[in-house]
């Protein structure tokens, strides 16, 4: 379940003329939870006329794009949803939602909070202003522009031969064991940050990177780029206060794995179906 393609969503600044206002879909922000109307047993984002009738204070309303022929919008509210709603944090819709739907909302999200992180200048403090032209915000005074962040990261499945590496993490409380990952850092290359992270991580030397795919992570703004490799040389040395334990598993000895709706996963699958 690798998410490529297009998903019927045309990123846009200004939208078009001829907008259909009854196809509009709402992702609602209060707090840092979403607004959501469960329909069938899914959540979905809001209506044009669920938005227009909320009683809520709306701080901020952005254009995303076009989906399925109406516009999306990310908006910001202050007060109580009222009868009919429910909030929940945006994890609360992986899985829950179609994937298309679920990006979206992380795309909102996203949006929402660069909005509000930037209203003033970071270099001279200025009040920021909408780009006339780009999603960006500019300062009138020095000239800085700001693009919303997104933070690319890596995220990878070292193979030898019928096995592969999952590590625990030190932080997760529940045993989970999952494939490497890590941010890249100011300068280097994608290839150059698995080598570093898994020499870090977990002490080994890796070979043959082939990137298989990626994931928008909206928690809070990461883009994660997946990748096969094979193991090399070295022994397994855990990072203290990062990596709890790390070994190599085949398929008839599988420890608890992330869930379906994640890179992760869909990393170990892929390798776990060529066996
Ligand atoms: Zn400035």
């Amino acid at each position: 379940m690798w998410p490529h393609d297009p998903d019927g969503f045309e990123s846009l600044v200004m939208p078009p003329e001829s907008t259909d206002p009854d196809r509009a879909k709402y992702f609602v922000f209060v707090g840092r939870e979403i607004m959501g109307v469960m329909d069938a047993g899914a959540p979905r984002p809001l209506n044009d006329g669920e938005f227009r009738w909320l009683e809520m204070d709306i701080k901020c309303q952005l254009y995303l794009g076009q989906h399925e022929g109406g516009p999306a919008y990310a908006a910001f509210a202050e007060g109580s949803p009222g009868e009919g709603f429910f909030t929940t944090d945006l994890r609360g819709w992986l899985g829950k939602t179609s994937p298309s739907l679920f990006y979206l909302a992380g795309r909102a999200q996203q949006h929402i909070a660069w909005h509000f992180e930037h209203q003033f200048c970071g270099r001279c403090g200025t009040a920021m202003v909408d780009h006339e032209a780009d999603r960006a915000k500019h300062c009138g005074s020095c000239g800085l522009i700001s693009y919303p962040r997104i933070s690319p990261s890596i995220i990878v499945l070292i193979k030898r031969d019928d096995k592969m590496l999952l590590a625990r993490n030190a932080m997760w409380p529940n045993g989970m064991f999952s494939t490497l990952a890590g941010f890249v850092e100011p300068g280097e290359s994608i290839e150059q940050t698995v080598h570093r992270e898994i020499k870090e991580e977990v002490g080994l030397d890796v070979t043959n990177l082939q990137y298989r795919g990626s994931q928008s992570w909206p928690f809070p703004n990461s883009l994660m780029l997946g990748f096969h490799c094979d193991y090399a040389g070295g022994d397994i040395v855990c990072q203290e206060g990062e990596i709890a334990e790390a070994n190599f598993f085949g398929k008839d000895d599988l420890p608890k794995m992330p869930p379906k709706t994640a890179i992760s996963r869909w990393l170990i699958d892929e390798f776990l179906d060529t066996l």
